[in-house]
């Protein structure tokens, strides 16, 4: 099993700062050269609607079908035969994500400037939203709660969701996949993937309805479809393939840190597992630990591909301080901390799009269990933008709610500021109201 190191140490004191996003680079993920498949496709379902999405699904999915809705029995039989230990840790897992997600419902805030001056920052969820739950390479399953709990808990009113057709399931989705859409109550289910779907959910195609909002993760023609799209219809962020990054020092266990890069590596060849620590030995021990672990793993070749991809690799650093610097610059989706001091170490990290501390904290806990969401920027995407919560299906907005007291003691600034901006229309609007 070969992974690449990257030697970060002996950099200079002194001069530029070292560039270290640039340092370890990521997986190529090209959406322009994506774009040039995409956009024929969306074109495509913009004029042909349901017609061309059966083709596409003809085509990538390798399923012959008449529908794109699943219907309503497909979704109570899915439940009906759910194993129940399945059904036992889904519910466990929707029980904590809706705990959290409760917890982040935002009270609307109002300011009193001065009597008769009320400004409210009101929160209105989305109203119709488009889910979309991948189910190429692994039917995730997980990315219905993910995605379902947070839009439920913010009180959006209509949703839909999409997953791939399955061939070995007659061109439904995969039945565990609509058995959690039962369980969470999600009626309108779709059989369409890939840029397909968000094409579907944006334009309103067939009996799905056009959306204000698409969230979920996916592979490349999902993201580019997502970034095609926006503006049409709201995304959330751009969720591609999975990160990993581990900020570890020498009282890491190797065993661990390797299992925890294998985990993420095991979702797709273009995922990125990147170790980041200032201990050489430990750095060997991973090394050793990847290579007994990843040939006992099911997903063999995916595994070592995303391993040895130019994405993944092992950063020495010269200490703590140096890899902190490391990973906020690669704002990596998954974060851990496997560090003497962690929670210190955590409480410094500025970007990441969820941050997983200490050694009973690994992130196949947060892809499924612990009650955070797994939905999370990708790509360094995490400078700039939060994973999936309640926060992403709501919008907020200004109440101006003046008296004409209220009014009075502010209306000379409001004609001075009018004036200023040559605006002498602007003056007038308020001064008609005092003459
Ligand atoms: P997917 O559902 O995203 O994509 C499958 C669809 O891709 C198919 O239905 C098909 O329509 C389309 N497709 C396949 N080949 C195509 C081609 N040549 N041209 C056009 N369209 C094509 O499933 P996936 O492929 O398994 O990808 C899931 C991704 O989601 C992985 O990369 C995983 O890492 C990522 N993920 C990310 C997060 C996150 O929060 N960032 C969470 C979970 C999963």
């Amino acid at each position: 099993m070969t992974i690449r190191r990257i030697d970060l140490r002996g950099a200079p004191s002194s001069g530029a700062p070292v560039d270290y996003r640039a340092a370890v680079p990521r997986a190529e993920f090209d959406v322009e050269a994506a774009a040039h498949v995409v956009q024929p496709m969306l074109d495509d379902i913009k004029s042909r609607g349901v017609e061309a999405i059966l083709e596409l699904s003809a085509r990538f999915d390798k399923v012959e079908l008449s529908d794109i809705r699943v219907p309503a029995e497909a979704l109570t039989k899915a439940l009906a035969e759910l194993e129940p230990e399945v059904r036992a840790a889904l519910e466990e897992s929707i029980r904590r994500l809706r705990a959290t997600c409760a917890n982040e419902l935002e009270a609307d805030a109002v300011t009193d400037l001065a009597p008769g001056a009320r400004v409210v920052h009101r929160k209105v969820p989305v109203g119709r939203v488009g889910l979309y739950v991948p189910g190429g390479l692994a039917p995730l399953v997980s990315s219905v709660l993910m995605n379902v709990v947070p839009a439920q808990v913010a009180g959006v009113r209509s949703l839909a969701l999409a997953s791939p057709p399955q061939r070995e399931f007659g061109g439904l989705p995969h039945p565990t996949i609509l058995a959690a859409c039962e369980l969470l109550g999600v009626e309108e289910v779709y059989a369409v993937g890939g840029a397909q779907a968000i094409a579907m959910f944006a334009y309103g195609v067939g009996p799905c309805a056009k959306v204000d909002l698409v969230t979920g993760p996916g592979n490349i023609y999902v993201v580019t479809a997502k970034r095609l799209l926006k503006g049409q219809v709201g995304i959330d962020s751009e969720a591609g393939p999975t990160e990993i990054a581990i900020l570890a020092d020498e009282t890491a266990e190797a065993a661990y840190v390797a299992a925890d890069l294998i985990s993420q590596a095991e979702h797709d060849p273009l995922a990125a597992s990147v170790l980041v620590t200032d201990s050489e030995a430990l750095a060997d021990d991973v090394e050793a630990e990847l290579e007994k672990q990843v040939s006992a793993t099911k997903h063999v070749e995916r595994i070592r591909t995303a391993l040895g991809g130019s994405q993944s690799g092992i950063v020495l650093v010269d200490d703590l301080e140096q890899g902190l610097a490391v990973v906020n610059a690669y704002a990596a989706e998954h974060l851990e901390i496997q560090t003497r001091d962690a929670h210190d170490w955590a409480a410094r990290v500025t970007n990441a799009g969820a941050i997983f501390i200490g050694p009973f904290a690994p992130v196949s806990l947060g892809d499924y269990s612990a009650g955070s969401n797994h939905v999370l920027p990708t790509g360094g995407c995490a400078c700039h933008s939060s994973g999936l919560s309640v926060r992403a299906f709501t919008k907020s907005v200004h109440v101006i709610d003046y008296t004409r007291e209220g009014l009075e003691d502010v209306k000379d600034h409001v004609m001075t500021l009018a004036a200023a901006e040559d605006l002498p229309g602007h003056g007038a609007a308020v001064r008609v109201r005092f003459e």
